[in-house]
């Protein structure tokens, strides 16, 4: 069989080195020295300095809506995964669905603008498929009307815009360390920001507020990572060139052997240097995406349908006008990519989706 993804596992026994080392000392979780370490060497790796380690990228969100203190309307896109809409729910405030860009499936610095209203406080924008928005356009309007901008960077593992970590970009950024995600940590997630004070306040806030044993800062919440996810990190982190190069291998041949495939795939931001964590390809309509997906399934292949219903379908939200999201949505699937997909696999893959088309 041969899913949209599978975790990467590094060798089992490096693994086990470190959580020896856990046994050794007997410190589980609560700022251990590999939470410690971890948080260091992934700063180090991305040259960032600001990075707090939290226990998923669900949580991340929550915690920079809560810390940042928005209220009324926050501005964000239909086109992403579920927990970039229920986090704004989640923290009580209502989110406006923005349409997106035909060409790269980011929101589109347009419709953010009409969709402004005075109880707007702040732009949640995801860097869809490891591709960043147009960040500076965003910025341009966030600072014209006073909004707060936060990116759902989840699928941005070093991502960069104009040399620069993508997670740099905004008020804040998080990014989810989920084990299907291109760098994992089991479960976990990561919170950035170049402001020191909101980044201390969150501090406080994923440790219940706890400023020493008897003391508390303010309200918090228990937002902590253990020893055992910081291990995890630490041992793919050895991997991560690896991981990276043969992600940009996969996608090199996708592209190469689909050039006569009827899709189009997203266009990249000028100045982008991307991951290529994913690979989406838009067909021209449902009909032939659902062809295609029933012949690769007879075939034990299973693409997913990222993302499919758009966010502005759930229950509890109001639609808003996304009419190229809407249809985006329906059309637009993932192909397979992970560590261990080989050549002959994804080329498989590829002759079902042309043989697909010509019949
Ligand atoms: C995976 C993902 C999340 C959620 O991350 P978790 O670590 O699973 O909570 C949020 N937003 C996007 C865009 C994602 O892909």
């Amino acid at each position: 069989m041969i899913p949209v993804t599978k975790p990467f596992l590094p060798p089992m026994d490096e693994y086990m080195t470190q959580v020896k080392s856990i046994w050794d000392r007997q410190w589980l979780t609560n700022n251990g020295p590999l939470v410690n370490q971890f948080e260091l060497k992934l700063k180090e790796f991305l040259d960032l300095n600001h990075f707090l380690f939290v226990s998923n990228g669900t949580l991340a969100l929550q915690l920079v809506i809560k810390a940042l203190d928005l209220k009324g309307e926050i501005i964000t896109t239909p086109l992403s995964y579920v927990a970039t809409t229920s986090s704004i729910v989640w923290e009580n405030c209502i989110p406006v669905f923005a349409d997106i860009d035909p060409n790269t499936l980011n929101i589109d610095p347009a419709s953010i603008e009409k969709a402004i209203t005075p109880n707007t406080s702040a732009i949640i924008a995801t860097h869809v498929y490891g591709n960043p928005c147009n960040v500076d356009a965003i910025q341009a309007i966030a600072t014209k009307h006073n909004l707060k901008v936060i990116y759902d960077a989840a699928h941005c593992f070093n991502t960069k815009y104009k040399g620069k970590s993508i997670f740099e970009y905004g008020d804040a950024s998080t990014t989810s360390f989920h084990a299907t995600k291109l760098f994992h940590t089991i479960e976990g997630g990561g919170i950035f920001t170049q402001c020191p004070e909101l980044l201390k306040k969150i501090a406080f806030m994923r440790n219940f507020g706890h400023n020493g044993p008897e003391n508390f800062q303010g309200l918090g919440i228990n937002g902590k990572n253990c020893e055992f996810h910081a291990a995890m990190g630490l041992t793919n982190l050895n991997y991560i060139s690896s991981i990276l190069s043969k992600r940009k291998e996969l996608y090199n041949f996708y592209t190469s052997k689909l050039e006569n495939l009827n899709v189009s795939i997203p266009e990249i931001l000028k100045g982008a240097e991307p991951n290529y964590a994913y690979y989406p390809i838009v067909f021209e309509t449902e009909e032939k995406l659902l062809k295609s997906v029933e012949q690769l399934g007879l075939n034990w292949i299973y693409p997913r349908r990222y993302f499919y219903p758009p966010l502005s379908s759930l229950s509890y939200v109001l639609k808003g006008d996304t009419p190229i999201a809407n249809s985006i949505s329906t059309r637009v699937l993932c192909l397979p990519m992970y560590q261990d997909l080989t050549i002959e696999e994804a080329n498989m893959a590829c002759r079902i989706l042309l043989r697909t088309q010509n019949n």
